[in-house]
């Protein structure tokens, strides 16, 4: 651990909070949840992050066809469908049986797709890139800087070419190219945690999509760096109690805040 890790203030998950609505950062941070139930497409979205997990060991030890490899991962979602509950018990306790068995169709029901885009990347880039770009040196590693008063767990650092990099597990929709612009913030903000952890320059992380089975490199530009800062920045003044303006969009009608959520900043000081 880098001599930078004494508690910052301001987490990744807050950043991109922050995309999505400047004002949830403000619940969040005064101890409201943002999703309070699991339903079966957020577990589907847990099913696939684990499944994607053995995407490495099971290219490594299955020959490289498509009926072995979709075999495999069928094998490999039946079992992460036993290991979930074990590892998240507290946020799966008293999910019903059909969430589970209606996200498990749904993980299934991708593997086709997922087996295509890697037998593709193999044949594209060969198989020992490939596997250099999924196969994780870390897992899960909790990074931290004083300095950017940030801390954050990218998904894995992986080892490629020679460089140690962060990626990232996005089990949502992938972009036709490249990244979403909300994905490329995130990665931004681990590649600036894992340099001041490293003390060097991290050019470049990945991102990982993982219910199409798609890996994307992102070079990391002086631009996504002061994206970076800016909403750190602004993250920062929501922490110490500024309201951010309310958003009209659609996010609200499906946002566990919109009762508390009302037009005038002033109304929302006699809640707290
Ligand atoms: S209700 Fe809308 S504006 Fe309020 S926190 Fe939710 S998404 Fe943001």
């Amino acid at each position: 651990m880098s001599s930078e890790s004494h508690n910052p203030k301001i987490n990744v998950s807050d950043l991109l909070l922050y995309i999505k609505c400047p004002r949830r950062v403000y619940f969040v941070s005064r101890g409201f949840e943002l999703y309070p139930e699991i339903n079966a497409a957020r577990l589907e979205r847990m099913l696939m992050k684990e499944l994607s997990l053995t995407y490495p060991e099971t290219m490594k030890t299955c020959s490289l066809n498509a009926d072995n490899l979709s075999k495999e991962l069928e094998v490999s979602l039946s079992q992460t469908c036993l290991d979930l509950p074990i590892m998240f018990p507290g946020e799966l306790e008293g999910v019903g049986r059909e969430i589970f068995d209606e996200a498990e169709a749904r993980a299934r029901a991708k593997i086709s797709e997922i087996t295509a885009n890697l037998l593709r990347a193999v044949e594209e880039y060969g198989k020992e890139p490939v596997l250099e770009a999924l196969t994780p040196v870390k897992t899960e590693p909790f990074l931290s800087s004083e300095k950017l008063n940030l801390k954050g767990i990218p998904s894995k650092l992986v080892c490629f070419e020679g460089a140690q990099v962060p990626s990232l597990l996005k089990p949502g929709n992938c972009p036709e190219q490249g990244v979403w612009a909300s994905d490329r913030v995130h990665a931004a903000a681990l590649v600036l945690l894992l340099e001041a952890e490293m003390g060097k320059e991290v050019p470049f992380a990945f991102v990982e999509y993982v219910s199409f089975g798609l890996l994307r490199k992102v070079i990391i530009r002086s631009s996504d760096r002061r994206e970076v800062l800016q909403i750190c920045r602004r993250v920062e003044k929501i922490k110490a109690g500024l309201m951010p303006e309310k958003k009209e969009e659609k996010l609200c009608k499906e946002c566990s805040f919109s009762e508390k959520c009302t037009s005038e900043p002033s109304l929302m000081s006699k809640f707290f």
